[in-house]
Order: structure tokens, then sequence, then C-alpha cells
């Protein structure tokens, strides 16, 4: 597994990859690595030579300096975890090396989609995600982009972000893992104890519950219900919200469309984040 730090170096390498007529796919990461990841790197296993995952975290998505500061590191573990994988390259870029000097962050006209959830709680947050993938991209070039469904919004985000910035990459949307309990992977939950990631499983209850009634119920009432059900265990709730898979438009009475169903909630000083589809 080839391991570079600098775009430099990385270019190189992918550059005579590509001249020998390899396809590369890119998976951007956070660290702390779990599962849900490697499914990404598997995924892109299957269907290029080259392998790139990249192990950055990106100052300028967290609007929350505890978040930033607190944020899971275990970059030896990783290295293992995605060399027993069989990722073939890993960058491991500095913050100077991705913002350097005289890089001058430009604004993504994102609309609507920016406003609403994550937009809303995270002020600025999906402003910093474009600006990384989009340095990412500039850099490694690569022919396919793999992202997790666990950040619905993100998804939606990254869209248009590689439709505004041209970019020639494909995008490849991987459905999310979950614990036993049905708790989603995220790196997150490393920073939960014992009792709190028992209780967490209870966000995507909540969230099936909602899913099992959309049909009979109007949306206001089940999302009235799994607040006060999770406010009651001790979640302090930012929303839940059901929306149209495509355009991302709250729902009032599910009309049979693909539909979202996203929940934002701490559990004691971590938030967490999770959706299911309906259809
Ligand atoms: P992160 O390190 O949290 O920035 O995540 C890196 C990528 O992994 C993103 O595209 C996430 O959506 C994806 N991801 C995170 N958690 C999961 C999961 N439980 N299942 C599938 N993909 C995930």
């Amino acid at each position: 597994m080839n391991i570079f730090k600098t775009e430099k170096a990385l270019s190189l390498h992918l550059n005579t990859q590509r001249k020998n007529g390899l396809s590369i796919g890119f998976v951007p990461t956070m660290g702390a690595l779990h599962n849900g990841h490697l499914s990404l790197i598997s995924a892109a296993l299957q269907q290029h030579q080259e392998v790139v995952c990249s192990i950055f975290v990106n100052p300028t998505q967290f609007n929350n300096a505890t978040d930033f500061e607190k944020y899971p590191i275990t970059l030896e573990k990783d290295l293992n975890l995605l060399e027993e994988t069989g990722c073939t390259t890993v960058f491991l870029p500095s913050v100077l090396e991705m913002y350097p000097p005289g890089y001058k962050a430009p604004h993504y006209d994102l609309g609507y989609v920016e406003t609403i959830l994550e937009g809303k709680f995270r002020v600025g947050h999906f402003q910093g995600v474009c600006q990384v993938v989009d340095r990412f991209l500039e850099i490694v070039k690569p022919d396919m982009l793999y992202l997790g469904k666990k950040d619905f919004q993100q998804c939606k985000v990254l869209e248009k972000m590689v439709e505004l910035r041209n970019h020639k990459v494909d995008l490849y949307f991987m459905p999310t893992l979950r614990e036993e309990s049905g708790l989603a992977m995220s790196s997150r939950n490393q920073r939960l104890s014992v009792e709190q990631k028992a209780l967490s499983a209870r966000l995507y209850e909540e969230l099936n519950s909602i899913k099992e009634n959309i049909q009979l119920i109007p949306t206001k009432e089940l999302i009235s219900r799994a607040i006060d059900n999770l406010s009651e265990l001790g979640f302090k709730v930012d929303y839940i919200e059901i929306v149209n898979e495509t355009n991302m438009l709250p729902i009032e009475q599910w009309d049979g469309e693909p539909a979202v169903i996203l929940v934002a909630a701490y559990i004691g000083e971590i938030r967490l984040i999770d959706n299911i589809s309906v259809l």
C-alpha cells in the first residue's frame, strides 16, 4: 500500500497509474475508520485497480471547536485496516498541503439544499465539505467518488458541487452499515459510553417506526411523536424531517414517491445523524 503526504508525490504516482490505463476510485474520509468506511473501499476495489483513500480531519467543515478537537484519531489502526482491505493508496495531507498559502476558498452556490437540516444547524459546514472535496478532486482526479448515504444531505451537496465545478467524476452512493443494534456506524460512536451507545440504537428504531406508519399518519404527527419519545429518553433532537429523496422538499402526507426520513440528535455532547429511505 502506497502512503503519500504531499499533492506532488500523489499526483506523480496517479499520473503513472493513469498512463498505464488504470482507473481510479476515491474514498475521502476523516479517519477513525470502521466497517462503513471499509465497505466503500471494498466497493471501489471491485471497480477500480487503483483505490485512493484520504484521511484528513478537515478543519473548515467543523462549526464546533470542541467537536474538532475531540474528533477521534486512530491513524495506525486505520492504516492496518486499509492494508487488510486491499486499499492501494492512502493520502495523508496536512492542513497546509490542502490549503496552501494563497488558497482562496471559493463560495459554492448550493441553493436550497444548504439552507435546511444540517445546513441550518451547522452553518458553514457544507461550504467546508465542498472546499475539501473540491480540492481532493483536483488532486486525485478520480474516475469515481464513493460516498456513504449515512450522510444523505452531503451526497446531495456534493452532487451539486461536482456539477458547479464541472468535475469529470461519477458519484457512487453506498448504503449505511449498522451495528447489530441498528446504530449507524460512525467515527463519533467511539466517544459514546456503553450506556449511551445502547441508547443510541433508539434513533434507528424511531426512524423505522415513522416508516411503518407513514401511509397512515400525517408526517407532522409522526415527527412530533418521535421527537417526544427521543426527548424522554434524554436525547436533544436538532431535527427529524421527512423529505422527498430527489429534491429534499419536506413532505406533509406521503405521496408514494421515494422519501428519506432524517434525524440529528445529541446524546450527551455527541451529535449523531442517521436516515432511512422509504421505498
Ligand atoms: P467520514 O469519515 O465520517 O467523513 O466518512 C467518510 C465517508 O464514509 C463518507 O462518505 C460517509 O458517508 C461514509 N460513511 C460514514 N459512515 C458510514 C456508514 N455507517 N456506512 C456507510 N458509509 C459510511
